[in-house]
């Protein structure tokens, strides 16, 4: 059974634009799936339907074999823990510690008084140091998040993720603010995540050739539709 199965979806935005069109695909736990296209193809769309940061206009979308399209309340809170995401722009606190900002990865959990104070159990302070030594970054972990390099924030992000256990794991074009060597641990620490833990992994990527370096399979999005879709082995050159 797929982990994420897009059944005739279709998104339309308020303002007319066509987002995704008829998307059909089947996802398996534990596939590495690399999405390319230009800007403007509809890869963030595509991800952003998956944790339902979007609606869709009409298909059916499953999660772990449940339709979450119309999913409310309690149901999509629950749906958005097992799915961890990470963006361009790391979206970290920046004035805020490495620690704090990780721990920020559980505030859904605690009641807003108890993680407005930072009052996290032990647990969950003990969770964060793991889910930093997981990305190799536990030795800045009093550091201030805007002291770290692009690509030490991004994996401080992947750890704020891992704090919700997440079973997938959505990355909407996590290097593209990153020089090549740190983009370079980014792409390893999902690839290790997706390996090791046997995460789900979905990248959004501009650059075939670190597709090709890192995918299971490669799908291409133009125009809201799959136009390209194939398994590593069966990607060619000319491609
Ligand atoms: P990509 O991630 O491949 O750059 P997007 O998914 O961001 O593509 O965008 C797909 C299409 O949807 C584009 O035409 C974009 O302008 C449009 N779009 C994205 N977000 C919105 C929005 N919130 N409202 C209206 N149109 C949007
Ligand atoms: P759009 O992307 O054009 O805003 P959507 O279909 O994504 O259209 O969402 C319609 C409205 O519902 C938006 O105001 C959006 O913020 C909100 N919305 C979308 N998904 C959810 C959700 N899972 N929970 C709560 N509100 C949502």
């Amino acid at each position: 059974e797929p982990i994420i199965l897009f059944e005739h979806v279709n998104k339309t935005y308020k303002n007319g634009t066509i987002g995704l069109k008829d998307i059909n695909l089947s996802i398996p736990k534990g596939q590495f799936l690399v999405v390319v296209g230009l800007s403007g193809a509809g890869k963030s769309t595509l991800l952003r339907t998956i944790n339902r940061m979007h609606g869709i206009t009409d298909g059916k979308l499953y999660v772990d074999g449940d339709e979450i399209s119309q999913y409310k309340g309690k149901a999509l809170r629950t749906l958005r823990r097992q799915i961890g995401m990470i963006f361009q722009n790391f979206n970290l606190v920046n004035r805020s510690s490495v620690q704090k900002n990780v721990l920020s990865g559980r505030v859904g959990y605690y009641p807003a008084w108890k993680s407005i104070l930072g009052l996290f159990s032990k647990s969950d302070r003990d969770k964060a140091v793991r889910s930093l030594r997981r990305v190799n970054m536990l030795e800045k972990l009093y550091a201030r998040a805007d002291e770290l390099s692009g690509g030490q924030q991004q994996r401080v992000a992947i750890a704020r993720t891992l704090m919700q256990d997440p079973k997938i794991i959505l990355a909407d074009e996590p290097i593209a603010s990153l020089d090549p060597k740190t983009t370079k641990t980014v792409m390893d620490t999902l690839k290790s995540l997706n390996q090791e833990d046997e995460m789900t992994v979905i990248v959004n990527l501009h650059s075939v050739s670190l597709a090709r370096e890192y995918a299971d399979r490669i799908i291409g999005l133009r125009a809201g539709e799959v136009v390209y879709d194939q398994m590593i082995e069966n990607v060619k050159e000319a491609d």
